[in-house]
Parts: structure tokens; sequence; C-alpha cells
């Protein structure tokens, strides 16, 4: 089949590569100059940076994760990392994720966070029920103490919106309940592992994590146009036209609000539901800095608080590959979200570098680059209208003949793993349609 796939982040190069093993003629359309979307990275001199916050490789599931390392160059173009990440909380350092680490907090903290975490384990056996709202399933789940001392201020900061205000369905199955009898080591001074799915990582040892996409690209045996917007996808006798190319089969993976306009057969009620899947932003500042002694042994750190300044993650990043930064030197990345506002300026860059130096992460006058990236779309805003706005969304799609996926392709909170899971199932789904010539049933149920 001749097959045209819509964007060439790792779900579209990925599906691509896929696709043309079993013999399909793939053209994959991508928008920038280069393949890569959220995964792409770039260099400054002998420093190499990631442009959408820190990415690193790991996956549940082992067949992905195989196939990822593979792209990577296996376990000899990889560096292997147990993930040693903390919490900076006022002037404490507290392991990662939180509740297993509350000894670290002050007294009062400890008493805060367990009192409330025992009226909400008591409130969830007698049966109150799951609140819609992010802020109430805080509370829900963890309690008041946990709420106030962490959970509120840092998804504060990353949303940018009130937490009453968006929706609990994206944290099911992503946010574990912490065992009471973990909190309760912790709280005495026991610290318990949490949640073990990325206790360890891997990471390009060159090229930073784009390699994964390089690695998918080279030899894929399928053609790749850059520098492509695509303007206009319509029906086409039995298949479809692309920009006026004759094709099969049509594969989107663009983020839907950025490719909607192209498809003219949209029922309006639809584009309008997707006009308002709307993004959260995320400027990327990349900073390289000289060393007198290595930097501590961490994978990233988060900063839940206002006078921490605006960054709520900053990745130790020449801490996953040696190749990240020269000799002599480290480098971080610090992520900021915004709702696509926010312009960086000199100023700005130099305040968010002092918060960092103030919170004991760098030492300013040790900075010798400091640049940033903006990454349109980066996480899903979920507000409480989401899931019936995705639903019809995604019904519509699913019914229409063509197959639409990626993290903003389908509004799903994937990371690249799953991304390249939801390939496969669409590999599969396509191989069916091959196999059978039967019109497409839908990928996903
Ligand atoms: C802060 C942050 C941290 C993350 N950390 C991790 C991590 O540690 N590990 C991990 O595996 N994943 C991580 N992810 C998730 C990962 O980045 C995404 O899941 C993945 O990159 C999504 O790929 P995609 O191909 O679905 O979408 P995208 O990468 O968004 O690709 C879409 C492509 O469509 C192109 N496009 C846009 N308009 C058009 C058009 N009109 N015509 C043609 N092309 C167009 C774009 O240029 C882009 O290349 C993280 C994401 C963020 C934001």
């Amino acid at each position: 089949m001749k097959i045209a796939i819509l964007g060439g982040g790792i779900s579209g190069v990925a599906l691509a590569r896929m696709l043309a093993a079993d013999g399909h003629q793939v053209t994959v359309l991508e928008r920038a100059e280069r393949p890569g979307g959220l995964c792409k990275s770039r260099r400054y001199g002998e420093f190499t940076f990631d442009e959408a916050g820190g990415h690193i490789l790991f996956s549940k599931d082992r067949t992905v994760l195989d196939w990822q390392l593979e792209r990577c160059g296996g376990a000899a173009g990889t560096v292997r990392t147990e993930r040693n990440t903390k919490i900076r909380w006022h002037d404490r350092w507290v392991p990662y994720p939180f509740e297993n680490g509350i000894g670290h907090l002050t007294k009062a903290a400890i008493v805060d966070c367990l009192k409330g975490y025992l009226e909400a384990h008591v409130q969830r056996r007698l049966g109150t029920p799951c609140p819609a709202n992010f802020h109430d399933w805080v509370v829900w789940q963890m309690g008041e103490g946990f709420a106030r001392h962490f959970m509120v201020p840092y998804n504060e900061k990353i949303w940018k919106r009130d937490l009453r205000t968006l929706s609990s369905a994206w944290v099911a199955g992503r946010v574990p309940e912490a065992p009471i009898e973990d909190i309760l080591k912790s709280a005495v001074g026991l610290d318990t592992e949490g949640y073990t799915h990325q206790s360890v990582f891997w990471f390009p040892k060159h090229g930073g994590f784009e390699a994964l996409v390089q690695g998918t690209v080279a030899g894929g045996g399928f053609r790749l146009q850059t520098g492509v917007a695509v303007q206009r996808v319509e029906r086409h006798g039995t298949g479809f036209r692309v920009d006026g190319e004759p094709f099969d089969l049509v594969v989107n993976t663009v983020p839907l609000p950025q490719i909607e306009a192209a498809f003219p057969e949209l029922p309006e009620p639809i584009r309008h539901d997707i006009r308002a899947l709307r993004p959260i932003s995320l400027i990327n500042v990349m900073l390289g800095v000289r060393l007198d002694a290595p930097l501590p042994n961490l994978s990233w750190i988060y900063l839940p608080f206002a006078e921490q300044g605006p960054a709520n993650r900053i990745t130790y990043f020449s801490n996953y590959s040696p190749h990240n930064a020269p000799s002599g030197h480290g480098s971080f990345l610090a992520e900021v979200t915004h709702r696509g506002e926010l312009r960086p300026d000199g100023p700005w860059l130099r305040s968010l570098i002092q918060a960092l130096g103030k919170a004991g992460i760098l030492q300013p006058e040790h900075v010798v680059l400091a640049e940033w990236c903006n990454n349109e779309f980066a996480y899903i805003d979920q507000d409480l209208e989401f899931a019936a706005r995705i639903a019809r969304v995604r019904s519509w799609w699913d019914q229409s003949g063509y197959i639409t996926f990626g993290r903003f392709g389908r509004y799903e909170y994937h990371n690249s793993d799953q991304c390249i899971a939801r390939a496969m199932q669409v590999h599969q789904h396509i191989r069916e349609i091959a196999a059978s010539g039967a019109p497409a049933r839908p990928v996903f149920r």
C-alpha cells in the first residue's frame, strides 16, 4: 500500500519504519527542517541539549524498551543510570516520590502529612468517592498535609491553573497509591523506594535523546520529506489525497489543532472541539556550567515553590551521558511551563539562574551558556470538559477511515515508549487491512 504519515515525531517515524519493513511505500511529511518533534536535541559547541526538557529511555513494556535501545545502538550506544531524583523542599533535599521521603521534612510537616494521610486513608476505606477535580483528588488520595507541602504548589507551578478546574482523570494509573506501611516507615525516617518502573533508565551516549529518532530514520526504508507543512487532506476514490498526491491510507500524528484546517470534511462541532484542545507550552532553558567538582549524582529534581524561580524541574543533563557536555563542564535543563505567553529575555534568564543559585543547584558565576527553546505543545491541558471533548474527537477520527495517534495526534498523555507501543498497534492494524482488504475497523478500542 502507499501510505502517508503526517508528522515526523517519534510516533510518525517509528510507524513508518515498521510499515516500510513490510514492503509498504511510506512517506512521512514533516513540517520542521528535521524530524523528531518533542524528541529533538540540539548542539551548542560541545554541549548537547534536549529541546523539550529532560527525556529518558524507559518502558514498562520490555518489547518496546528493546526496540528503543536497539535504535540507539544497544548497550554500547547508551548509558544506563539508576534514577536518583529529589525534591528541593525549602532548604532540604527530600527523596522522590515525596510520600517515600517525608522523614526528611520538618517534624511539624511530618505530622501534617501523616495526619492528613491517615484521615484520607480512612475516608477512602469508608467509600468516599474519587473526586473529579485534581485538587480534591490530591486531598482524597494523599491528605491535606501532602497537598499543602508539595502536591498543590508543585502542580500549580506546572499547570498554571486553579487545580479545582483541572480534571483528576489524567492521574489515573500514573500516581499509584502509596502503601500505608511505606508512609509510616518514611515518617519515622526509614526511606522506602516508591514506584520502581523508572528506577533504572537509559540515555543515548551521543546526540541526546534525538539519537532515538535518528536511529529510527536511518535505514528505515521510507521517504521522509521535511520542511513540508501539510495543507490539504481529502478523500479521492477509494483512497485519499495529501496536497494533491494520492495515497491508499493516511495516518496522522500531528497535534490535532495544528492539522484540523487541512481536513475540509471535519464537521464543524468536531472542529470546534479540536480548537478547544489547548496545550500547556514549555520553555526549556539549557544551561552549561564550568565545574570545579563533579555534579552531585542526581538525575533530576523538582522545585515546587515560587521562591525557587519559575522552573518546576531541573535535569542534571550531563549526568545522563558524559558526552552531553565538554570536559570540565556540566549541563542542566530547566523546565518552565506557560500558556503561550512567555518569551524569555536576558533579565528573565538571569533571574532564573539567580534563583537556581539561591536554591543551591548551581553557582551563577559558573554559567557559561544559557539558551532556551519553546515547545508549544508540551503537556495536555486537561480541564473538566477534556474527557467528553476528546471522546467526541476520537470517535470521529476512528470512524473516518483515517488513523490518528501520537501524544497530541490523539491527546494521550504518552511518553515516547507509549507512542511506539501505539505505533506497533497501528502497524498490526494495517497488516490486517492489507491482508483482508477489509475496511478499517477502529484501531483503538
Ligand atoms: C517535558 C517533557 C518531558 C518528557 N519526558 C519524556 C521522557 O523522559 N521519556 C519519554 O519517552 N518521553 C518523554 N516525553 C514525551 C515525548 O516527548 C513524547 O511522547 C513524544 O515525543 C511525542 O511524539 P509524537 O510523534 O507523538 O509528537 P510530536 O513529537 O509532537 O511530533 C509531531 C510532529 O508533527 C509535526 N507537525 C506539526 N504540524 C505539522 C504539519 N502541518 N505538517 C506536517 N508536520 C507537522 C511537528 O513538527 C512534529 O515533528 C516528555 C515530554 C515532555 C513535554
